[in-house]
C-alpha cells in the first residue's frame, strides 16, 4: 500500500476499499514496528486499532455517515489521557498511572472517527527542545538519526514525519508543536489560547499550554482543529466561538493535497487569491543566533511574497530580548505549583525507602521520581515566587507578558500575519545542548512571544538546509484568527 498524501485522498481510498481502514491500520502498524529505533512510542494500541479499524469498516458498509476524522490513524503526546490507558507525561512520576478519563480532545476524535493508535514519547511534563529529557530515552530525527527531533512533542512529530500516524496531537507551551514540525519538516499547529479544551492535558504552565495539531499538510491540520476545538463546559478558558466556520470552508481544487470538494474544514477557495499585509520583526531576523542560510532563504521568501503582491514590512520589536527571560521565570513559577500535586501519595511513583515521616517522603519521591530538568524549573519557579523575589521577578514578567500583548494588538491593527523564523537554526545533533540549559533555552526565541502573547502560530516546512535538514518558517495571526492562518498558510504551501 503507498502512503497516504493527505486524509482526503486517504478518505478517497476508503470509497473504493471495504477494508480501507484495516489496511491503513496494518500499514502504520508495520511502520511503526519498522521505525522501532525512532523510538517515538511509548505504547502501540495495536490490537485495539485493529478492532476499531474493522468496526468503521463494518460502519461505512453498512452505510453510517463517515465521522471528519473517519479512520484516520492518530497518536498522542504522552501528556493526554485517553481512558484506561497508561499516561506518563514522560516522567518517572507518573509510572504506571493510567488515565481515569478521557481529555475532551479524544472525545471529540473518537466522536468522529479516528483511530488512536499510540502514545507519543515526549520530553518529561513537556519541559525541553530536544525530547532529550523524557525518562524513557530520547527520540531520533527520522531525516538525520544523529540529530534530535525537537521537543517536547518530539515523539509526535517523529510520528508524522516517519508516517508512522496521519496525524498526531502534542502540547505547545512554549513552541513544542512548532519547533518539532520545523526540525522534522511537517506542518505543526499551535491555535491560540482559549482555541481547544485543556481538561486531560497534563499541565505545564496553564496560562501557556495549548494542544497542537502535527500533520503533513495544511488541510490536514485544519480539519484536526475543526474537530478538537470548541467550548468545553470542564474547561472554561476556552473561547464560545467556532476556530473555523462551515461557510468559511469550501470547495478547493487544485490544493495541495489535489482536493475536490468536501466539506471538512479547508482554507476555502475565495482565500486563494487574498492579499495579506505580512509583517517580521527586525530583530527577528538580524538575531545574531539565526543562521545566515536560514535569514537568507526567508528574506528572500518575504521579497517573492511582495513581488506576489503582499505588503511586506520589517517592524521594529524593541522587546525582543525579554521574550525568552518573562517566558521562563513565568512558566516554571506555573510548574512549580502544577507539580506540586505529585507527592507519591495519590498516585504514581513512591519512594520505597520505608519509615520516612512525611515531609522526608515528599523529598524522596519527588527526588526520585523527577528528572533533573523538571527538578531544576521547579527549583526555579518557587525562588522566583519566594517572598523576597517575588516583585523582582515574577510580578516584573507578568508586566512584561502584559506589554508584549499590549504591542501585539497594536501590531495585528496594521497587519494580518506576523512571519519569524520558528527556530534558529536546524535540529541540532544530539547531546549538543543538553550540557547547557541556557543555550536551550535561548533555542527558543521564536516560538515563546505566540505563547506569551496567546496568539496562534504555525510552522511551515518551507525549505531543505545545505546540511540536508529541513525548516521553516512560523507564521502568526492575532488572537481567534486561526482560519484567516491556515488560509495564509495554505496559499503559502502550493507557491
Ligand atoms: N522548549 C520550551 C520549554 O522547554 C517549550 C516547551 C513546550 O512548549 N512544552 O519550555
Amino acid at each position: 500500500m503507498e502512503k497516504f498524501i493527505s486524509i482526503e485522498d486517504y478518505h478517497r481510498f476508503l470509497a473504493l476499499h471495504a477494508d480501507g481502514c484495516s489496511q491503513a491500520v496494518a500499514f502504520y502498524l508495520t511502520r511503526i514496528r519498522e521505525n522501532s529505533r525512532l523510538n517515538a512510542f511509548l505504547e502501540v494500541f495495536a490490537d485495539e486499532a485493529s478492532e476499531r479499524a474493522a468496526a468503521l469498516d463494518e460502519e461505512r458498509r453498512s452505510g453510517v455517515t463517515m465521522g471528519k476524522l473517519h479512520g484516520v490513524v492518530v497518536a498522542l503526546k504522552d501528556v493526554i489521557s485517553y481512558k484506561d490507558h497508561t499516561l506518563t507525561a514522560g516522567s518517572k512520576i507518573l509510572s504506571g498511572f493510567k488515565a481515569i478519563y478521557h481529555a475532551t480532545v479524544v472525545e471529540k476524535l473518537l466522536a468522529e472517527g479516528a483511530i488512536i493508535i499510540g502514545r507519543n514519547n515526549c520530553d518529561e511534563f513537556a519541559m525541553g527542545s530536544t525530547n532529550e529529557n523524557s525518562a524513557y530515552g530520547k527520540v531520533l530525527n527520522a531525516r538525520d538519526l544523529t540529530r534530535v527531533p525537537g521537543g517536547s512533542s518530539g515523539g509526535s512529530a517523529v510520528a508524522v514525519q516517519a508516517d508512522l500516524c496521519m496525524v498526531s496531537l502534542g502540547s505547545d507551551t512554549g513552541g513544542s508543536v512548532r519547533q518539532p514540525a520545523d526540525f522534522c519538516g511537517i506542518v505543526g499547529l499551535k491555535p491560540g489560547y482559549g482555541r481547544i479544551s485543556r481538561y486531560g492535558l497534563v499541565a505545564y504552565a496553564s496560562s501557556f499550554d495549548q494542544i497542537g495539531i502535527f500533520g503533513r499538510t495544511v488541510p490536514d491540520v485544519a480539519r484536526g482543529l475543526e474537530v478538537i476545538s470548541g467550548p468545553d463546559e470542564c474547561d472554561s478558558t476556552v473561547a464560545r466561538t467556532a476556530a473555523i466556520a462551515d461557510a468559511a470552508v469550501g470547495a478547493n481544487p487544485g490544493s495541495e493535497a489535489g482536493a475536490a470538494g468536501g466539506s471538512a474544514a479547508r482554507p476555502g477557495k475565495d482565500s486563494h487569491n487574498r492579499k495579506y499585509r505580512i509583517a517580521y520583526f527586525k530583530e527577528g531576523l538580524a538575531h545574531p543566533g539565526l543562521d545566515p542560510e536560514m535569514r537568507v532563504a526567508i528574506l528572500d521568501r518575504l521579497g517573492r511574497w511582495e513581488s506576489a503582491g503582499h505588503t511586506v514590512q520589517a517592524i521594529d520589536f524593541k522587546l525582543f530580548d525579554y521574550i525568552v527571560p518573562a517566558y521562563y521565570v513565568l512558566t516554571t513559577a506555573e510548574a512549580s505549583s502544577n507539580l506540586a500535586r505529585f507527592d507519591g501519595i495519590r498516585y504514581g511513583y513512591r519512594t520505597g525507602s520505608k519509615d520516612l515521616e512525611l515531609t522526608e517522603f515528599y523529598k524522596r519521591t519527588r527526588s526520585e521520581g523527577f528528572g533533573r530538568e523538571v527538578k531544576r524549573r521547579i527549583l526555579l519557579g518557587t525562588f522566583v515566587l519566594s517572598a523576597g523575589y517575588y516583585d523582582a521577578y515574577f510580578t516584573k514578567a507578568q508586566r512584561v507578558r502584559k506589554l508584549l500583548v499590549e504591542h501585539t494588538d497594536l501590531i495585528f491593527k496594521d497587519f494580518d500575519i506576523l512571519i519569524l523564523p520558528t527556530s534558529p537554526t536546524t535540529a541540532f545533533p544530539v547531546g549538543e545542548k543538553m550540557s547547557d540549559p541556557i543555550a536551550m533555552y535561548l533555542a527558543d526565541i521564536y516560538t515563546v512571544y505566540a505563547n506569551l502573547t496567546g496568539i496562534p502560530g504555525i510552522s511551515l516546512p518551507l525549505f531543505t538546509h545545505t546540511n540536508g535538514m529541513p525548516f521553516g518558517v512560523q507564521a502568526m495571526a492575532s488572537r481567534f484568527n486561526e482560519l484567516s492562518l491556515l488560509q495564509f498558510s495554505h496559499q503559502m504551501m502550493q507557491q
